[in-house]
């Protein structure tokens, strides 16, 4: 016996809801690692950023503790050059000492200024870190409650996607064997939709215009239509009554 075509085509219908609904649910799954690892890798750029100022600020500040020492130096050997004055024997060798002296001295303004310098920068480098500290504690916040609502609605969808293939295996059986291989041949091919309407004269899967007696065939119920561009089943809503 012939199927019956309208009543394989609701039940087609039925099936194709359901199944459209778990693809759209598996995507949206899919799409969570990658979603997930996007917040791992905004917080760790926002992460390596704080370092990186934190970093530069610390090296600064080494900067600073080495000049201090130099300049902690310099003064021992303007004390030891000024203890030998006293022993010197020549007016030259004298001049010669208070000459290293004064550059010793003058060695010691130069270091001074870097030192100043250093302090302002590593004083400026402050505020910024702190900014970005307070950002990244806030940030790190939305990130986490991103997560977990992520990793929510993943076990949301596979709680869903459980429920609809248990609802997909109950229509499945109600359709006839060769119409439901027909369907989930075209199915696994064409992006999850493998019945569509026509509507105003085209194809709802590829929009291409539908001619008229091929629409007068798909009210005949003699055999599934199927569009020739896109393959896909065709169907008329007021036909099945469907919405
Ligand atoms: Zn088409």
């Amino acid at each position: 016996m012939a199927p019956n075509i309208k009543e394989g085509l609701i039940k087609l219908i039925e099936l194709q809801k359901i199944d459209k609904a778990i693809f759209d649910l598996k995507k949206e799954h899919d799409e969570a690692p990658g979603r997930l690892a996007q917040i791992d890798a905004t917080s760790a750029e926002m992460k390596a950023h704080l370092k990186g100022l934190e970093e530069n600020r610390q090296k600064m500040l080494l900067d600073q503790k080495k000049k201090e020492g130099d300049l902690a130096a310099r003064e021992e050997e303007i004390k030891k050059a000024q203890g030998q004055l006293g022993q010197l024997k020549t007016n030259k060798e004298y001049q010669a000492k208070l000459a290293e002296i004064e550059s010793l001295k003058a060695d010691q303004s130069v270091i001074e200024e870097e030192i100043l310098n250093l302090m302002e920068a590593v004083e400026a480098a402050k505020p910024p870190i702190e900014t970005e500290r307070q950002r990244l504690t806030e940030e790190e916040k939305n990130f986490a409650q991103q997560r977990a609502a992520l990793n929510g609605r993943v076990k949301q969808i596979e709680a869903e996607v459980q429920h609809l293939e248990a609802k997909r295996k109950v229509a499945a059986a109600g359709v006839e064997n060769t119409m439901l291989q027909h369907y989930e041949h075209i199915l696994h091919g064409r992006w999850s939709v493998a019945i569509v309407p026509v509507k105003e004269g085209s194809c709802q899967g590829c929009h291409m215009l539908i001619p008229p007696q091929v629409i007068n065939e798909i009210r005949m119920h003699e055999k599934l239509i199927s569009c020739e561009t896109c393959t896909r089943i065709l169907y008329l809503e007021d036909d099945v009554g469907a919405a």
